[in-house]
């Protein structure tokens, strides 16, 4: 009994994975049962070819959200690749496929580097430029490509009496491969990094992730496997000409695949290169020719659109997750429970501060400078933070100290000044430089990649430049052990496999203190690290917070709770209007009447009076009020 149980549990759990095996091992054996299905071969390998481009295309547009409208150009390149040499050496194409993929691979490499340092539509743009400029070059190049009168590749060498299977047989063979890879890329650090990138591309390269090489690499990374079907491609055709090898209905079936079967999954781009294949094959055929054809994917795009918005397969499993859920009741009933046990744990900054050993502060601000418009956000700010320090940057709301932060970190251009870190200069270094230097942040409002699970999250950080990380695998190993040993030190450890969105806000501040930790930081900004979330919390982030200064983690802290920065933090700098009006002890700041006038009020005067000497101090008169 309980051996049929758990063999039907072991079945139960691997159901996806069978059911895979054997739609391949059908696929595989179907050639062989009925080989006089040439039509239906035909059929079904350019679905495989549709497949592996909805998959190749889905690492840079479904991964890492960069979408690319003119993914058929690498199909079109590989198959001229292959197509001109073969036909000019006369020999076997398929020779060419590595060079067809090589070939796409640095086309998307170049055209990346240039149009991907950028955000936004530009890349969407391009993508379909670089599709109809190639159609236009293909044509007009023709002395080496013959123009629009096409080249004839060399008929395959095997018998007719096989059609099309070895074909069949190619195609099904680099479609798997092209998912073995995807597994793989989704797999590893630079996976889980294009993730990131997806959701929040500021937050990745705040967290060590080079947000450029990353995007290059995914897109030609993603142009490679269809640069060597491209030329199997050419092979099969026989011929190949400008408009058919670089067309734009080519790369509007990828999407609508990638889109129909579930952008970002692994397995949703197979199933919609099947299903648009074939329901666009009935279309020609039933509908009477490709006009119709136009017509039925043009509307299955919109009703995917309207109606399945995440695509086929993220529908039905979520489905199915739900029955599941029912069936098992609930499992996360301590959800809202926060305080699990700590554990202590050991941080040892890269190069630990030697106190006194050098007499550069560990930050420093030089009159750093920011305006939106007219609006001077920060105004000339001089601020230094001493290693080992727990620094606070108080004022009032609108003062420009997460601005600060920002300049700090590299998440906007500094106008004017210098900013140096740890004796080099960072001011024009790209954030995920600075964090690699060991600079972390936390934000004012979490900004957790709330699709992946807690401990991805942490994982996900990167403190090196290095190739070598980008390929390990993101959640094993010894990365996802200092993870779990970071979450267990905020004490979430139980938390690792929910979705990060669905913990309590006070809980996402703490995965993100792990998070940032991960980065091996000398030292951390916390924007409002108490702001809005429970006293237990509260306690517990001062814990932290101290716990990893005697380690010798230094802080600048931006807080409004003003008992705690004022229990917790030495030196106070406050900044009202852009400007640092006052820095030194706390208990000479809150006497200081410039800040108070500025930000605290009168109840905060302390209850003795506070000897004049100090008032006096140079430090503590407002600059330029
Ligand atoms: P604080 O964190 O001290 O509350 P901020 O640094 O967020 O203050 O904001 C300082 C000023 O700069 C505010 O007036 C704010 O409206 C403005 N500001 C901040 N970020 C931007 C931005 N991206 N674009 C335009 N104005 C901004
Ligand atoms: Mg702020």
């Amino acid at each position: 009994m309980t051996l049929v149980q758990s063999l039907r549990q072991r079945v139960e759990g691997r159901r996806g994975k069978l059911v895979l095996i054997g739609l391949f091992a059908a696929l595989f054996l179907y050639p062989v049962i009925l080989p006089f299905a040439v039509y239906e071969q035909g059929v079904l390998l350019l679905a495989f070819l549709l497949a592996l481009m909805a998959v190749s295309w889905n690492i840079i547009s479904g991964f890492a959200g960069y979408v690319s409208l003119g993914h058929s150009v690498f199909l079109g390149l590989g198959a001229y690749t292959g197509g001109l040499l073969a036909e000019k050496y006369q020999v076997n194409p398929l020779w060419f496929m590595p060079l067809g993929g090589l070939v796409a691979f640095v086309a998307a490499a170049l055209v990346g580097m240039v149009v991907l340092r950028a955000r936004g539509h530009a890349f969407v743009i391009i993508t379909i430029a670089l599709l109809l400029s190639m159609q236009v070059l293909v044509t007009n190049f023709s002395t080496i490509t013959n123009g629009s009168n096409g080249v004839n590749v060399p008929l395959p060498f095997w018998s007719s009496d096989y059609q099309n299977m070895p074909f069949y047989y190619l195609f099904l063979v680099l479609l798997l491969a092209t998912v073995a890879f995807a597994a793989w890329v989704r797999r590893t650090k630079f996976g889980t990094g294009l993730l990131a990138i997806r959701e929040d591309e500021d937050k990745a390269a705040a967290i060590g992730v080079n947000t450029t090489r990353y995007k290059v690499l995914a897109y030609a990374v993603s142009a490679l496997p269809i640069g060597v079907a491209g030329v199997v491609y050419a092979y099969f055709l026989s011929f190949i000409n400008p408009i058919g090898a670089f067309a734009l209905l080519t790369s509007v079936t990828i999407v609508l695949s990638a889109l129909a079967g579930g952008r970002g999954t692994l397995w949703g781009p197979v199933l919609g290169g099947f299903v648009v294949s074939i329901v666009s094959e009935v279309a020609n055929v039933y509908g009477g020719g490709s006009q119709s054809r136009l017509l039925v994917l043009g509307l299955a795009l919109v009703l995917v659109v309207l109606f399945l918005p995440q695509g086929i397969l993220p529908a039905v499993s979520a489905r199915l997750a739900k029955r599941r859920a029912a069936k098992q009741a609930v499992e996360y009933t301590d959800q809202a429970g926060v305080a699990t046990a700590r554990t202590p744990i050991v941080v040892t900054p890269r190069s630990a501060p030697s106190a006194g050993k050098t007499s550069a502060p560990l930050l420093e601000i030089r009159g750093a400078k920011k305006s939106f418009g007219g609006l001077r956000a920060v105004d000339g700010v001089d601020l230094t933070v001493e290693a080992g320090s727990i620094t606070a940057l108080i004022g009032p709301n609108g003062s420009g100290k997460t601005t600060l932060f920002n300049l700090v970190t590299g998440a906007m251009p500094l106008g004017e000044g210098e900013i140096w870190f740890d004796g080099t200069r960072i001011d024009r270094l790209p954030p995920w430089e600075r964090a690699h230097l060991g600079l972390g942040r936390t934000f004012q409002i979490t900004r957790l990649f709330k699709s992946m699970t807690v401990l991805e999250n942490v994982v996900a950080p990167l403190p090196s430049a290095s190739w070598g990380l980008m390929a390990k695998d993101a959640v094993s190993g010894h990365e996802a052990e200092r993870a779990r040993e970071l979450l267990d030190f905020v004490g979430l450890g139980r938390f690792g496999q929910q979705q990060a969105g669905a913990l309590s806000y006070g809980q996402q501040k703490l995965v993100e203190l792990a998070q940032v930790l991960m980065l091996e930081p000398k030292m951390i900004l916390l924007d409002e690290p108490a702001g809005g979330i429970n006293p237990t919390l509260v306690n517990r982030m001062v814990e932290i917070i101290r716990d990893l200064n005697r380690q010798g983690i230094a802080f600048l802290v931006v807080e409004h709770n003003i008992p705690l920065v004022l229990d917790l933090c030495d030196p106070v700098a406050v900044l009202s209007r852009g400007q640092v009006i006052a820095q030194g002890p706390p208990s000479i700041v809150r006497a200081d009447p410039a800040v108070l006038e500025a930000y605290l009020g009168p109840e905060w005067l302390p209850a003795e009076p506070v000897p004049d000497v100090v008032l006096d101090q140079p430090s503590l008169s407002g600059k330029g009020s």
